[in-house]
Order: structure tokens, then C-alpha cells, then sequence
């Protein structure tokens, strides 16, 4: 057998596009914009690329991009009173903070700080709470991403056996929420799982967020299996190269002999992360100024 490619990326432009349909509508009822605020602290050189990146795409949504950049030694009081700030501003519809923060600065204090209304990473407790309990919520742009994909390929996910490996708060916990929503059997796997591979091969659909290089092997997976690769991992760079190439937690190669479907990394969770924001910050914009949309069709 082999897998067919489940391109993240081509979905996840079709995503941002029609986000962006939305957003221009949006902005005619509104009469503004929706807005994301973007706050990095420090110089991390993969933030910096995630935010130029975030924010470039923010604009092509049709959407207002504010972006704070602080130096490193911020305080943390600075930073929760920005966040304060950016909570009272009506033209600002979503809040992201970059993580990773300083080591001096306490990353729940600030994530606790946004406003839930305007949490579009999900990351707060109150939206990881309202997740648990099956109400309304801003649900981490990862895992959203890895569902949307799952029902575009599967349709109903009711019954399947889903084995979730990882246990993060930010891809693994959701994850197996959005599962456990969809009817599908759950099992979370993580560092201490054992049997790791007898785990995996009962699963139909496999979520691998673990953030190992081509940890999962082939012969781990049930023929036809469903296979979603979060994570992201550089190999060390080969003879006479710069930069390693960049692998998922899955071997692709043998995989692909056994799935029935597969994300690719680079080109297949990746992409669909920051649409899937753009998504929440549009949803974000309509509760905020009281406008009706139908939040199933982006
Ligand atoms: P994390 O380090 O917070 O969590 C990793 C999880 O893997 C832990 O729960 C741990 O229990 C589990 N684990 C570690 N070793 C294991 C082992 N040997 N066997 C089974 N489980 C094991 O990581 P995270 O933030 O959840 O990210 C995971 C990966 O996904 C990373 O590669 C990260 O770069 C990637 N990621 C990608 C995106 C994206 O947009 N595509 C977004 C977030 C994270």
C-alpha cells in the first residue's frame, strides 16, 4: 500500500482564503478590521521567524497585524501591563504572546493575564476548561489543525481507534479532547507508555507530537492507519550542508508503505498552525462585535 499524501499545506491556503473572504465581509459590517496583536519578547531567532510569518499572513487575511517587540530583559510586570493594554483595546480582537518567554518572566502568569475572550493560542485554563467540558472555547491552533485535516480525509471519526503520543498542553491534551469530541477512542501515549509499538498498532488514526526524529517506526502501524506527524525536528546537517533536513516524528519513507494517509514535513501540520489562528482571531472579531457566522464553515 502506499499512503496518500494529506497536503496540510494546499488546505490550509484554501483556509487562510476563505478566512480572508470573511474578514473583508467583517470589515464592512464592522466598520474596522479584525485585529491580531503579536507580542515577542527577546531575540529567539525561529520567534522572530514565526512572528514576520504570522503577521505577513495576518495582513493577507484582510486582517489589522499589531506587533510588540520587547527587549529581553523585559520585566514581567512591563509585559502584563502590555497585555492589560492590548485586553482594553477594542481594535484588537486576539492576543498572542510567543513562547517560548525568558526564563525570568513566569509564562502562566502571563497567559493567565489575557483576556479569555481574546485567547486565540487557547492556552488560557479557562479555555482549556470549557474544552474539557464540551463548551464554546478558543482550542490550540495545532490540534484544530490536525482535526480539520482528520474530518476533511475521514469524515466521521465515531468508534476509531485514535492514539495521541505526546501529552503537552498545547498539541497532546487537546488533541485527544477534539478526539474524544468526535467520538473516536482515545489513547493518550507519552514518555512513560509502556509498549509503545503494540500501543500504536491498534490505532486507526495515529497523532505524533513527541518532538523525536522518526521515532515511529513502520512496522509500528495498523495497515491503512491514518497518520498525522506534528512534530519538527532538524537532523544534523549532511556533508558539505549548512542545515540538517527537517523530519516529523515519523519515518516517512516506510510509513508511507504501510498508512493509508500521512502528513509530510515539512508541507503538513506546519502550515495549517498559523491558519488555523487567523481562524480564531476571525471568530475572535465576530463574538467581540456581536456579529453573526456560522463558526463551522471556517
Ligand atoms: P513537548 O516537549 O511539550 O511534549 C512532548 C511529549 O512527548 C511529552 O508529553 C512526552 O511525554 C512525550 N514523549 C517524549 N518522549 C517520548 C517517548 N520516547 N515516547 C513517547 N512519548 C514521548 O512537545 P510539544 O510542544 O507537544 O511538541 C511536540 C512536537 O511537535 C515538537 O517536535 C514540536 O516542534 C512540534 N510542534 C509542531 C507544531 C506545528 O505547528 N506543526 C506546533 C507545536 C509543536
Amino acid at each position: 500500500m502506499t499512503a496518500q499524501i494529506i497536503d496540510g499545506k494546499a488546505f490550509a491556503a484554501r483556509l487562510r482564503e476563505r478566512v480572508g473572504e470573511f474578514a473583508a465581509s467583517f470589515a464592512e459590517k464592522a466598520g474596522r478590521k479584525p485585529g491580531l496583536a503579536v507580542v515577542l519578547v527577546g531575540e529567539d531567532p525561529a520567534s522572530q521567524v514565526y512572528v514576520r510569518s504570522k503577521g505577513k499572513a495576518t495582513i493577507e487575511a484582510n486582517m489589522e497585524s499589531f506587533e510588540h517587540r520587547l527587549p529581553d530583559d523585559t520585566e514581567e510586570a512591563g509585559l502584563l501591563a502590555l497585555v492589560e493594554e492590548l485586553n482594553a483595546d477594542p481594535a484588537i480582537d486576539g492576543i498572542l504572546v510567543q513562547l517560548p518567554l525568558p526564563d525570568h518572566i513566569n509564562e502562566q502568569a502571563v497567559i493567565a493575564a489575557i483576556a479569555p475572550d481574546k485567547d486565540v493560542d487557547g492556552f488560557h485554563v479557562i479555555n482549556a476548561g470549557r474544552l474539557a467540558v464540551g463548551q464554546r472555547s478558543f482550542v490550540p491552533c495545532t490540534p484544530l489543525g490536525c482535526m480539520m485535516l482528520l474530518t476533511d480525509r475521514l469524515g466521521d471519526l465515531s468508534g476509531l481507534e485514535a492514539v495521541v503520543i505526546g501529552r503537552s498542553n498545547i498539541v497532546g491534551k487537546p488533541m485527544a479532547q477534539l478526539l474524544l469530541d468526535a467520538n473516536a477512542t482515545v489513547t493518550i501515549a507519552h514518555s512513560r507508555t509502556k509498549n509503545l509499538p503494540d500501543v500504536v498498532r491498534r490505532a486507526d488514526i495515529v497523532v505524533a507530537a513527541v518532538g523525536r526524529a522518526e521515532m515511529v517506526q513502520p512496522d509500528w502501524l495498523k495497515e491503512g492507519a491514518t497518520v498525522i506527524d506534528v512534530g519538527i525536528n532538524r537532523l544534523p546537517p549532511e556533508p558539505g550542508k549548512e542545515k540538517g533536513r527537517l523530519v516529523g516524528d515519523v519515518d516517512f519513507a516506510g510509513a508511507q508503505q504501510r498508512a493509508g494517509a500521512i502528513t509530510p514535513v515539512p508541507g503538513g501540520v506546519g502550515p495549517m498552525t498559523i491558519a488555523v489562528l487567523l481562524r480564531n482571531t476571525l471568530v475572535a472579531a465576530h463574538r467581540n462585535a456581536g456579529i453573526d457566522l456560522s463558526e463551522d464553515v471556517v
